[in-house]
C-alpha cells in the first residue's frame, strides 16, 4: 500500500468494481489520494471492504492512461493526438456522413456498466434523439440481460428482490452459479456470517467454490451439476416441492397466477430427480433433501450469478428460480427472493436507464406510445418504435455492410465479448469506431476515434448497486482528460445538429427523475442528504425499496412460467471431448484494465486452466506445463493448474489477460431470449503445447 502521508481533506465516494457498490471516504492530501477507507455508514458495506476497492485505485494514475483525444483515417495509421474540437468535429461528420450513405440505421452505440447513470443515459439519449434509431444496447448483454428478461416476465420488474441486509434474515441460502468470495466479496463476508451462525446454504455450481468449504463453512449441500443443466435441476428442485406436498397453497393462491398449468408440467416424471440425475451429474437423493430444505425453511433466499445468466437457458433459469420461490412463498419479505449478484458496478444502473435496444428508461418498451411521447415532448424529436440491434447482431450486420459506426462507451468488447475472432472481423469491417476509454485497451486497436474517458476518482454521478442502491460517485480531483465523460456526449450529439446541454450532473439525473417513475423521488441533493436510497424512490415509496414486492407484484400477480430443460447446442465431441467453463479471481476485475495496472494488487499475472488431475494426466500434462487450449472456433496457450474443483471432463479458466484471450474459444451459441453468451459452455481440447 501506497502511503503519502496524514490526509488533509475526505471525500465520499462509491467503488467501481463489482456491484455490492461499497462506499469509500476517499482520503487526500492535496491532489494525491492517500487511501481509500471503507464508510461504516456505507448502506452496501457497512464498514467494510475488500482487496480491489481498498487498494486498486492506482490505475486511474498509470502512464497508460489516455489524456488526449486521439484520431486516424485508418486503423493501419499511427494515432494523431488532436484538440477536443477536432476529435468531437470528426466524430459527428463521419456519423452523419455514414448516415447519408447508409441510413439512419447504419451507426449505433454500446454503453458501460462501469460508468455512471448520468453517462450511459446521455448515451441513450444521444443515439435516440440525435442519431434517430435505437442501435443502442449495453455490455449486461453478454451478462445480466437474462435477469432483466426472467425477472421482469416473473414479477414485472427487471431487479433483484432484496437489499443485502435481508440476506441477515435468511434461514437457507441458494446460491446458484455465483462465487462471491471471489466476485463479490463484501456480500460473501455477510453470507459468511451468517453462515457461522446457523444459516444453511446449497450451493448449486460445476466447481467447488470455496463456499463449499472453507473453515468453519460447510455448504450442507453442495449440487455440482454437469455445465449447462441448471434448468433440469431447478426443475426437479420444484417437482420436489409439488410432488411431496410443500407448495406454500396460501401464498399462490393470494399472489400468484399460472400455478395449476405449470404445476402440471413439473411434476410430470420427467422433471424428477431421479431422472435428471443422468442429465445433470446430480445424485438424485441429495436433489430431494436440498429441495426439502430449501422449500420448508423459514425464509430462503436466492442469490446467483454469471453461471445462471451466461448459458443458452439463462431466461429460462431466471424464471425457473423464480419459479422455485413463488412455490413457496420465499417473495416479499426480508430474508428471501431472487437476487441477482452484479459483476459490474453499475449493471443494474446502465440497464436501468434505458440501454437496451427495445426500452427506454425504467424498463418501458420503446413501441408504447404513452412512454416514447413522454420523451419526444421533452427532447423535441420523433422516437422511432421499433427496437434497434442487440450487439450481437450489430457485429453480424458490420460483417454484412449494413452496420457502419459504432460508439463504444467504455468497454473492451475485444476481449470481453465471446468468439473475439469473430467480433474483431465485425471491428475491422467498420467505417467508424468511436472508443471512449481510459486506455487503449484491446477495442481501441480498431478504433479511428479514441476519446480519453474519466476514471472514477474524477466522476461526478450516481451508481446503482445490485440491490438496487443508488450511491452518489463524487469527483476526488479534477478530470484529468479536461472534460466529464457526458460533457464529450452532449457535444457530439451538439456537433450532429441536436441540441443537448446539462449544467451538471445533477441536472441530468433530475430529468432522470422526471422521465422514470421508479427514479422521481431521486435528487443529487436527497442523496447527499440521505447518503443512499434503493429504487423505487417516487411518492409512494419516499425513502426507497428496501424490498420489492410485499404486497403484491410488480405486475400485479407473480406468474409462473413453463420452464422446458432444452440441453445447450454446445456438445463435447471426440474432437472437443472436455467441457470449459469460466470465471473470475478475487484479485482480478473483469478484462483486467484497471487491475493489471494496479501493481499492489497484481500477484495473478496471468489466466490459468484448471483441469482435473485424471483429465491431465491422460493429456500427459502436468502441473505447470504450458496447454494449447481449442474449440471449435479458435485457441490459445495457457498454463495447467491441476485441480480437482471441477469434475473429470470440465476444465475451467479466467478471462482477465488479453495475453491468453479466453473468448477466442467461446462460442456464438446464447440464450434463446435475450442473446446473452453461452460462456459457461464450450467445448474444448485441452493439448501439451509442444504437441500442437
Ligand atoms: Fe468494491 Fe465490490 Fe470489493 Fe465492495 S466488494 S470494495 S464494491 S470490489
Amino acid at each position: 500500500v501506497v502511503e503519502l502521508g496524514m490526509p488533509t481533506r475526505t471525500v465520499l465516494t462509491t467503488c467501481a468494481y463489482c456491484g455490492v457498490g461499497c462506499s469509500f471516504k476517499a482520503e487526500l492530501r492535496g491532489d494525491e489520494l492517500v487511501r481509500m477507507v471503507p464508510y461504516k455508514d456505507g448502506g452496501a458495506n457497512e464498514g467494510h471492504s475488500c482487496v480491489k476497492g481498498r487498494f486498486a485505485f492506482g490505475y486511474a494514475s498509470h502512464p497508460d492512461r489516455v489524456l488526449a483525444p486521439r484520431l486516424r483515417e485508418s486503423i493501419t495509421d499511427e494515432w494523431r493526438e488532436v484538440s477536443w474540437e477536432e476529435a468531437i468535429s470528426f466524430t459527428a461528420r463521419r456519423l452523419r456522413e455514414i448516415q447519408a450513405e447508409h441510413g439512419q440505421g447504419a451507426i449505433g452505440a454500446i454503453t458501460s456498466s462501469r460508468c455512471t447513470n448520468e453517462e450511459v443515459y446521455v448515451v441513450q439519449k444521444m443515439v435516440r434523439a440525435a442519431f434517430g434509431n435505437n442501435n443502442v444496447d449495453t455490455c449486461a448483454r453478454v451478462c445480466h440481460s437474462p435477469t432483466g428478461y426472467g425477472l421482469s416476465q416473473a414479477f414485472g420488474t427487471s431487479a433483484g428482490t432484496q437489499d443485502f441486509a435481508s440476506v441477515a434474515e435468511a434461514d437457507v441460502v441458494l446460491l446458484i452459479g455465483a462465487n462471491p468470495t471471489a466476485a463479490h466479496p463484501v456480500f460473501a463476508s455477510r453470507l459468511k456470517q451468517q453462515l457461522r451462525q446457523g444459516t444453511q446454504l446449497i450451493v448449486v455450481d460445476p466447481r467447488r467454490i470455496e463456499l463449499v468449504r472453507s473453515p468453519h463453512i460447510q455448504a450442507r449441500h453442495h449440487l455440482q451439476l454437469a455445465p449447462g443443466t441448471n434448468v433440469a435441476v431447478v426443475n426437479a428442485m420444484a417437482y420436489v416441492v409439488v410432488t411431496e406436498g410443500l407448495v406454500n397453497d396460501e401464498f399462490v393462491a393470494q399472489r400468484c397466477e399460472g400455478f395449476d398449468e405449470w404445476a402440471e408440467f413439473i411434476a410430470r416424471p420427467e422433471n424428477s430427480p431421479e431422472a435428471v440425475q443422468e442429465i445433470t451429474g446430480v445424485p438424485a437423493a441429495e436433489l430431494r433433501e436440498a429441495a426439502r430444505l430449501y422449500a420448508t425453511a423459514g425464509n430462503a433466499a436466492i442469490y446467483y450469478g454469471l453461471g445462471v445468466t451466461e448459458h443458452s437457458q439463462g431466461s429460462t433459469m431466471v424464471m425457473g428460480m423464480a419459479n422455485l420461490a413463488m412455490v413457496t412463498g420465499n417473495i416479499g419479505r426480508p430474508g428471501v427472493g431472487v437476487n441477482p449478484l452484479r459483476g459490474q458496478n453499475n449493471v443494474q444502473g446502465s440497464c436501468d436507464m434505458g440501454s437496451f435496444p427495445h426500452e427506454l428508461p425504467g424498463y418501458r418498451h420503446v413501441a408504447n406510445d404513452d412512454v416514447r411521447s413522454v420523451y419526444e415532448h421533452l427532447w423535441g424529436v420523433p422516437l422511432l418504435n421499433e427496437p434497434g440491434l442487440r450487439i450481437p447482431n450489430m457485429f453480424d450486420s458490420a460483417l454484412d455492410g449494413s452496420f457502419r459506426a459504432l460508439f463504444v462507451q467504455g468497454e473492451d468488447i475485444a476481449q470481453s465479448d465471446p468468439n473475439t475472432t469473430h467480433v474483431h472481423a465485425a471491428l475491422r469491417a467498420l467505417d467508424l469506431l468511436v472508443v471512449q476509454d481510459l486506455f487503449v485497451n484491446e477495442t481501441a486497436k480498431f478504433a479511428h476515434v479514441l476519446l480519453p474517458g474519466t476514471s472514477f476518482l474524477e466522476k461526478d454521478g450516481t451508481f446503482t448497486n445490485a440491490e438496487r442502491r443508488i450511491n452518489r460517485v463524487r469527483p476526488v480531483r479534477p478530470a484529468r482528460t479536461g472534460k466529464q465523460e457526458w460533457q464529450i456526449i452532449c457535444e457530439i450529439a451538439q456537433a450532429m445538429g441536436y441540441p443537448m446541454h446539462y449544467e451538471s450532473a445533477a441536472q441530468i439525473m433530475d430529468e432522470i427523475a422526471l422521465t422514470t417513475p421508479t427514479f422521481a423521488g431521486v435528487s443529487f441533493e436527497m442523496l447527499d442528504r440521505v447518503g443512499s436510497v434503493q429504487w423505487p424512490c417516487n411518492a409512494a415509496a419516499p425513502d426507497g425499496t428496501p424490498v420489492m414486492h410485499v404486497n403484491g407484484f410488480v405486475r400485479g400477480k407473480g406468474r409462473f412460467v413453463r420452464t422446458d430443460y432444452v440441453p445447450t447446442q454446445e456438445r463435447s465431441t471426440r474432437r472437443f471431448p472436455l467441457i470449459l467453463t469460466t470465471g473470475r479471481i478475487l484479485s482480478q476485475y473483469n478484462v483486467g484494465a484497471q487491475t493489471r495496472r494496479t501493481g499492489n494488487i497484481a500477484w495473478h499475472p496471468r489466466d490459468v486452466l484448471e483441469i482435473h488431475p485424471h483429465d491431465a494426466e491422460l493429456r500427459g500434462i502436468h502441473d505447470g506445463d504450458t496447454v494449447t487450449l481449442a474449440s471449435r472456433v479458435g485457441q490459445t496457450t495457457m498454463q495447467a493448474q491441476l485441480s480437482d474443483r471441477m469434475p473429470v471432463g470440465v476444465c475451467y479458466t479466467t478471462f482477465h489477460h488479453p495475453e491468453s484471450g479466453a473468448n477466442v474459444v467461446t462460442t456464438e451459441h446464447s440464450d434463446w431470449a435475450t442473446n446473452c453468451p453461452e460462456y459457461k459452455v464450450t467445448a474444448v481440447q485441452v493439448t501439451p503445447a509442444n504437441a500442437t
